[in-house]
């Protein structure tokens, strides 16, 4: 038995690793030059970085149980970090019930409504009521709207723009319940590895060479069929399988399989679209804030989030630089997404000293930037009866990607879940 995977971001290679643990024949096909997708990383100066800032939370048990098998589970550090809250000119502390009670943009009255309504959230546990309603009128229900444009409305216009009305209930409850379970003496403590997921991800590529896989990078699929068997397309030519993984977007693996897909699947998932991300990295001479996370809750500033990363895990390897990601979720017609590095860091300089005034361009020792255009899937009231199965009306084809997570948050922990997940469908098919 023969499989194609599609896509070597970490969904891809979990279930090309599985699979070849079982002596399944797979070809893992790559676009890029190199594994990991969103999750990858890149190397400077003698450490490793990664494109996109990535932490684990205490919950994230697939990441805990990958990273034993292969023996990296040693350095994912657990430590606790300070968020932030950047609102009305003012930085605040955020995200205990100390710091709430001196977050000065809420009068007393909304404080209690938002502690009381964060606590309702924590609460629940079975969440599918909360699939029929936005999470814009559940937080107007239960904490007013006060509550709702001081704090959370930022937060959503950050990751969705203006489809934040949209957003479903449970894609809130799903975040806030894993964030908020993420905790080690009533502080937020989260998880990251020593030299960065790089480790995880090149143990887990170093396996899958072992176990005879091949990695075909710089390939990217132009198209799968099937005749008799699956067809994977490639500028290299044509290749023949008995099954297929497809972890790539779900725009993209419609775009690639429409000819193989009914019309009404095409149409259903069609409806589900992404938002993109631009995320500039600096690695400056200082520290610009004292907070790890820092939430950006002012629209005016066009990025939603800072996350310094020398906050949490300080700057010890990183040769005293201190790493900055700037976090900028944003629709691919945006015109902040193509600018280049140089021309957006122009653009963002004025809103980075209204967060440190002292801030100034000759801290940066040096910048990056990283763009994808799929980075988090819009999820709307009602996902679930669209959300895409694992299976697809084609036997044999399989999808798993950011799109199969829900009512969680998309991240490593469900990717490699999903990963997983998908490699048992194809067991049920080596079966027949
Ligand atoms: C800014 C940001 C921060 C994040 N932070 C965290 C975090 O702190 N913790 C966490 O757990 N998660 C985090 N995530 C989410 C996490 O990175 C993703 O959920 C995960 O990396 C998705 O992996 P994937 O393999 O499903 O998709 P991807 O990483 O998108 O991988 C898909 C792969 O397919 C390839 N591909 C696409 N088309 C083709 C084609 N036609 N042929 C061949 N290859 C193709 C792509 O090049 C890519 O390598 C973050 C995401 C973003 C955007």
């Amino acid at each position: 038995m023969k499989i194609a995977v599609v896509g070597a971001g970490i969904t891809g290679i979990v279930s090309a690793y599985e699979l070849s643990k079982q002596n399944i024949q797979v070809d893992l096909y790559e676009k890029d030059s190199e594994i990991g997708g969103i999750a990858g990383t890149f190397s400077y100066d003698g450490f490793s970085l990664e494109k996109y800032y990535h932490h684990f939370f205490k919950s994230d048990k697939y990441i805990e149980k990958l990273s034993k098998e292969v023996g990296v589970y040693d350095n994912l550090k657990w430590v606790n970090t300070p968020m932030g809250y950047f609102s009305q000119g003012a930085l605040y502390d955020f995200g205990t019930p100390v710091s709430l009670l001196k977050f000065k943009p809420l009068d007393f009255l909304d404080k209690i409504r938002f502690g009381m309504s964060v606590v309702k959230i924590l609460s629940i546990n079975n969440w599918k009521h909360l699939e029929e309603i936005t999470a814009y009128d559940w937080i107007v229900k239960n904490a007013g709207e006060e509550v709702f444009n001081t704090v959370w409305k930022p937060l959503l216009v950050g990751k969705f723009g203006d489809r934040y009305k949209d957003i479903s209930m449970a894609w809130l409850w799903g975040k806030i319940k894993l964030r908020g379970s993420s905790k080690e003496n009533g502080r937020e403590a989260l998880g990251y590895f020593d030299g960065s997921i790089g480790v995880l991800l090149h143990k887990l590529e170093d396996k899958l060479i072992k176990n005879g896989c091949n990695i075909i990078l710089d390939s990217e699929v132009q198209r799968i069929d099937k005749k008799s068997k699956f067809n994977i397309i490639t500028k290299l030519g044509e290749s023949t399988y008995d099954g297929v993984i497809s972890t790539i977007p779900l725009p993209e693996f419609i775009r690639i399989s429409r000819g193989m897909l009914p019309n009404s699947y095409i149409e259903e998932k069609k409806s589900i679209e992404y938002t993109a991300v631009s995320c500039m990295i600096l690695l400056l001479k200082r520290q610009l804030s004292k907070y790890y996370w820092l939430n950006i809750g002012d629209e005016s500033i066009p990025f939603g989030g800072l996350i310094e990363h020398t906050n949490m895990i300080g700057k010890k390897v990183y040769k005293g630089n201190n790493i900055l990601y700037i976090s900028n979720y944003l629709y691919k017609d945006n015109a902040y997404f193509d600018m280049d590095i140089e021309d957006l860091l122009d653009q963002y300089i004025p809103h980075i000293k209204k967060i440190n005034p002292k801030f100034d361009k000759s801290w940066i020792n040096d910048k990056f930037l990283f763009k994808d255009v799929f980075a988090q899937p819009i999820i709307k009231k009602g996902y679930l009866s669209i959300k895409p199965e694992l299976e697809t009306p084609i036997e044999g084809l399989y999808v798993a990607n950011m799109c199969s997570i829900y009512p969680e948050d998309r991240g490593v922990n469900y990717a490699i879940k999903y990963g997983i997940d998908a490699t048992k469908k194809v067991g049920k098919l080596h079966e027949k």
